[in-house]
């Protein structure tokens, strides 16, 4: 029988949990696929995406640090992926080109409301960071109903960037990190920073929060716990990581490449027993 071929594009890549989430929606439906990690540089990514797709490559997932240029190789995007600017999504299309999709706003919104039960209506929120993470969320947190969102960058250009791309003043706003000490608390924190991954401690008050704030890490499992470990502190009621967005954004490119739609709850109770901060 006809196997498809699929992978995922980091750098570094060996621990990603890609493999084993898409192939447990693969057994869900009987299908026969292969599924693998690719290592690539960013000097050779480009080279390596041709090399996949021209040998029957289907379908590619896009990690660290290749979103963007995974989004500049497409010749065509979808409206999330255009918005955005990233791609963590590429699928071969009937005439060898390819199409770029990010799928991580709706994933990351689907954990929080439907797996985690928040209501994000009407809710201020706290972006911490706007690299491509950060930058994958926000359209999807409005598009959800908060009522306001606030990022904070190390780097205030980015979030500068962000806040303008995005166009709605009133409502979307950047201040420094030296202001996180005076600038209140909020509903919902999320952090999009990459500090955990890095292994840094970010430095922040409490002041951010109140009994009844709630906290999100885009990272997962050790990467995500010193974050958590601060919400926890700083009283927040609930503070989760980023293991069911993971899932959740496996879950559309698995919908994007096979026109099925997988179940992540058995997906997310058997990694969560492993992976969880
Ligand atoms: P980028 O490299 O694009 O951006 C990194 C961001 O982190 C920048 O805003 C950077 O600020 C900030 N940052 C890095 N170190 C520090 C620090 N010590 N203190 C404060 N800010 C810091 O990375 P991504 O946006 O692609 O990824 C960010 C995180 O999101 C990663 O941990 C990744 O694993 C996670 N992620 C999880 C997903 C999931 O499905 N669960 C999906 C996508 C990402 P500056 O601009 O100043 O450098």
């Amino acid at each position: 029988t006809d196997v498809s071929r699929f992978t995922v594009f980091g750098h570094p890549i060996s621990h990603s949990l890609s493999p084993e989430i898409q192939q447990a929606f693969a057994r869900q439906f009987g299908i026969n696929l292969e599924y693998t990690t690719t290592d690539a540089s960013p000097e050779a990514f480009p080279g390596a995406v041709a090399e996949f797709f021209n040998h029957g490559g289907r379908g590619a997932n896009v990690t660290l640090p290749h979103k963007r240029r995974a989004w500049e190789l497409a010749s065509t995007h979808s409206e999330q992926a255009r918005r955005v600017g990233t791609a963590n999504v590429l699928t071969a299309l009937a005439d060898g080109s390819l199409a770029a999709h990010n799928t991580d706003g709706d994933g990351f919104v689907r954990d929080l409301t439907e797996r985690h039960g928040l209501d994000l209506r009407d809710q201020t929120v706290l972006l911490l960071g706007a690299g491509g993470a950060a930058r994958g969320v926000a359209w999807n947190l409005l598009d959800a109903g908060i009522a306001s969102l606030t990022v904070v960058n190390r780097s205030p250009a980015a979030a500068d960037q962000l806040v303008d791309d995005i166009g709605e003043p009133g409502q979307v706003h950047s201040r420094y990190w030296a202001d996180l000490d005076s600038i209140g608390s909020y509903d919902l924190i999320v952090n999009a920073t990459s500090s955990g991954v890095l292994g840094q401690a970010m430095d922040l008050p409490f002041s951010l929060t109140t009994g009844r704030s709630q906290a999100y890490d885009l990272s997962y499992g050790a990467a995500a716990a010193g974050f958590l470990a601060w919400a926890r502190a700083a009283g927040c009621s609930h503070a989760w990581d980023g293991l069911g967005m993971l899932i959740e954004t496996a879950a559309d490119a698995f919908e994007l490449w096979h026109g099925q739609r997988p179940d992540t709850d058995p997906v997310y109770a058997e990694l969560v027993k492993r992976y969880a901060a």
